[in-house]
């Protein structure tokens, strides 16, 4: 195969996937809009009852909020994807980032009724030049899964530290409900879920490891995952 056949080859490969992308988003967006408009429609028929009122209105808002989410999940993959074009990179603390992203996430965990810490700060500052909105998406998309896919009274963990090799790592671990052998490698596919039912009641767009996987791309960083059903995850990002 000459090297103009490999770039054809290649060209026709990133555009299916686009197209496959464009279709699953669409998908994606229409499901929350016909929610949408079905309560609409049934609260301006005048046939609701009072009490039901909140009940829909509710409904909607919570819908909405999913479509905002998918919106911001599928802008922040098309930057990463061409590049990180026009977004700034700098010498960045991560264990800063880590702890910004847990804070955020304090509520969250309250509600899930899980414990979530952040390990001690490391001795000397973990500095790395990146950018600093994809590092924040990485430790917010994982701990955020962590949280997410966990169990009452399950525990999360997120540490940053320097390696012996001159690596930075950042490990996020759950005790929650682990994922299959035969999946392990496919959650980083956009739109695909374990459990759909599961990753929406729970308000995933299926999209949060796809960023992971793009923004440590972009950083030159490895991600490895151990994971056993029933008993929780560890992901590691290993930036060299
Ligand atoms: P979602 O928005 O559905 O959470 P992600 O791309 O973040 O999408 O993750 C893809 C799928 O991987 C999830 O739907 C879930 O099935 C699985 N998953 C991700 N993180 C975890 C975790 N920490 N524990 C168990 N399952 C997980």
């Amino acid at each position: 195969m000459t090297d103009k056949d490999r770039a054809a080859e290649e060209l026709e490969r990133t555009s299916l996937m686009r197209q496959e992308f464009t279709a699953n988003a669409s998908h994606e967006l229409k499901t929350p809009l016909h929610v949408i408009s079905g309560y609409a429609e049934l609260l301006e028929s005048g046939m609701v009852r009072d009490e039901d009122i909140k009940v829909f209105a509710g409904k909607i808002r919570a819908e909405a909020m999913r479509m905002t989410k998918l919106v911001e999940d599928i802008i922040a993959l098309s930057r990463l994807d061409s590049g990180g074009v026009g977004m700034k990179w700098e010498l960045t603390d991560l264990y800063k980032v880590a702890s910004s992203a847990v804070e955020a996430l304090a509520e969250t965990a309250r509600e899930a009724g899980v414990r979530l810490e952040l390990g001690p700060a490391p001795d000397r500052p973990v500095l790395r030049r990146g950018i600093p909105h994809a590092l924040y998406s990485i430790v917010y998309n994982l701990t955020e899964n962590a949280l997410k896919y966990n169990v009452p009274g399950g525990s999360v963990s997120v540490k940053i530290e320097n390696s012996e090799d001159g690596s930075a790592v950042l490990t996020v671990s759950d005790t929650g409900i682990g994922i299959p052998k035969e999946d392990q490698e496919r959650i980083f596919e956009r739109f695909y879920r374990v459990d759909k039912s599961h990753s929406k009641e729970v308000g995933g767009t299926g999209l949060g490891l796809s960023i992971v996987k793009h923004a440590a791309m972009t950083h030159n960083a490895r991600i490895e995952v151990q994971s056993e059903e029933g008993r929780g995850s560890v992901f590691k990002v290993l930036f060299s």
